[in-house]
């Protein structure tokens, strides 16, 4: 007997595909393949291995990739509310943290897989672990896959397969090329939400800043202007940046290499300033201590070893008192703090991106259903997509949305 829905991959989007599936049609057989021996390994290491669900506010701003209408379409169809309800009906509450982030009471992102898993078991979905998709084909009525444990046939298929982000939790992308062989476009898939590395031997030593965080807003300048800044907490490391600046920033970084623009990344260590203002910020702190040395007076408000660094690589004194300091320098200082340009010469990749920008072009897929507009029967949810949020549980909204929406899709009856 063909299955009416086959899902292919058990991470966030498929487990809440098949729920929502099965609770809008329980006579519908639904099967949940997934090529790893235990579903869910992305879930389990997210947020620190805390799960950070969703957020209290999430618009189709949050995200980039596809159009903006269509991404706010498909939000429009699980509301925040919704999902934090959805949760709590499955034992998992939600409570908020900062810039508005979702977790579990529990802090234990291992209680959202298992709430998952419990809620797919007791709605009667079929589970086949260890079940590689290996190819899709499709004839008039059903679909024929071709897995590691044999040959599969379903009325409709959903691909939940994810983007190349963490690849050893079994999304390696390979999706792409299921939807490929379907007709589907696939947008050049680049690492999100990923750690910068920097020139070891750039004007600024990041490796002695290793573990040092500050506020900052980074600027990406793509052939010469800026198209976007990012504001929020950096985090130096060995490597390079990292924290929610860095890999907020990585994907307009990592996109505009792949289509070979010129591209820069400037960072201020005074969010939200420009150089005037940060030019009169200086000039206050002078005049508030205009006897403490230079480094005193700005470390006032940045970190020390960040104020040595800076001062080093400008050659200027650290001990000089600060009311000494010239207009050419306090120009120049200025400058630096406000519009430093960091020696970004990559990043992590696949293996430390949390997320993958590009994949299946939206366009393809009908918003109101998720099914393909070239292959119907095809449903496409979760990172998969053309679609990728910035840090704060955007991407996990994105998955049970987009489950949501391919729910109501895939049980139209008058489609099966
Ligand atoms: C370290 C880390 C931390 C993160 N933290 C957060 C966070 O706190 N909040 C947030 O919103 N987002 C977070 N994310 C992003 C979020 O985890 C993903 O966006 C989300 O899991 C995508 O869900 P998905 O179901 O589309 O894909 P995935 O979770 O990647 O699941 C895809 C599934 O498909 C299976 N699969 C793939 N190909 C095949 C095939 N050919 N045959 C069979 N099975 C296949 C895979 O084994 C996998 O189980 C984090 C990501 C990482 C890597």
């Amino acid at each position: 007997m063909p299955l009416d829905i086959a899902i292919v991959g058990a991470g966030a989007a498929g487990l809440a595909t098949a729920i929502f599936a099965r609770r809008l049609d329980r006579t519908a057989r639904v099967r949940l393949l997934d090529g790893a021996r235990r579903p869910g390994a992305k879930i389990l290491v997210s947020g620190g291995s805390r799960c950070n669900v969703t957020n209290v506010e999430v618009t189709e701003g949050d995200f980039h990739g596809g159009s903006r209408a269509a991404i706010r379409q498909v939000l429009r169809a699980l509301p925040v509310a919704q999902t934090v309800q959805f949760f709590a009906d499955l034992g998992v509450p939600l409570h908020e943290e900062s810039n508005g982030k979702l977790f579990p009471d529990s802090n234990r992102s291992r209680d959202v897989l298992e709430a998952l898993l419990a809620a797919c078991a007791q709605l009667g979905v079929e589970r086949l672990d260890d079940c590689r998709v290996h190819a899709l084909s499709h004839e008039p009525g059903q679909f024929a896959l071709d897995t590691s444990r044999g040959l599969i046939h379903a009325s409709q298929v959903v691909l939940a397969t994810g983007g190349q982000s963490l690849p050893k939790s079994g999304s390696d992308g390979t999706g792409y090329a299921l939807a490929r062989a379907l007709g589907h476009h696939i947008v050049p898939p680049v690492p999100a939400l990923v750690p910068l590395l920097l020139d070891a031997e750039g004007r600024l030593p990041h490796a002695a800043l290793s573990g040092v965080s500050h506020d900052a807003e980074i600027a990406v300048w793509v052939d010469g202007r800026v198209t976007t800044r990012v504001q929020g907490s950096l985090l130096w490391t060995h490597f390079g940046l990292s924290g929610p600046a860095a890999l907020d920033v990585s994907r307009h970084w990592t996109r505009a290499v792949q289509e070979g623009r010129a591209v820069a990344l400037t960072l201020s260590v005074y969010p939200g300033l420009t150089f005037e203002a940060a030019d009169t910020h200086l000039m206050a702190l002078v005049a508030a201590r205009p006897r403490a040395t230079l480094q005193t007076v700005l470390a006032h408000d940045l970190p020390a070893a960040l104020v040595t660094m800076v001062l080093q690589a400008l050659q200027l004194d650290a001990a000089m008192p600060a009311r000494t300091l010239t207009r050419d320098g306090r120009n120049r200082l200025a400058h630096a703090l406000a519009e430093w340009t960091l020696p970004v010469v990559g990043s992590r990749g696949y293996n430390y991106a949390e997320v993958t920008a590009g994949g299946v072009a939206l366009p393809e897929v009908n918003a109101k259903t998720m099914e393909s507009r070239l292959c119907p029967g095809l449903f496409l949810v979760g990172e998969v997509l053309d679609v990728d949020g910035r840090l704060g549980g955007f991407n996990f909204q994105w998955a049970w949305a987009s489950a949501a929406t391919a729910a109501r899709g895939l049980t139209t009856k008058g489609d099966r």
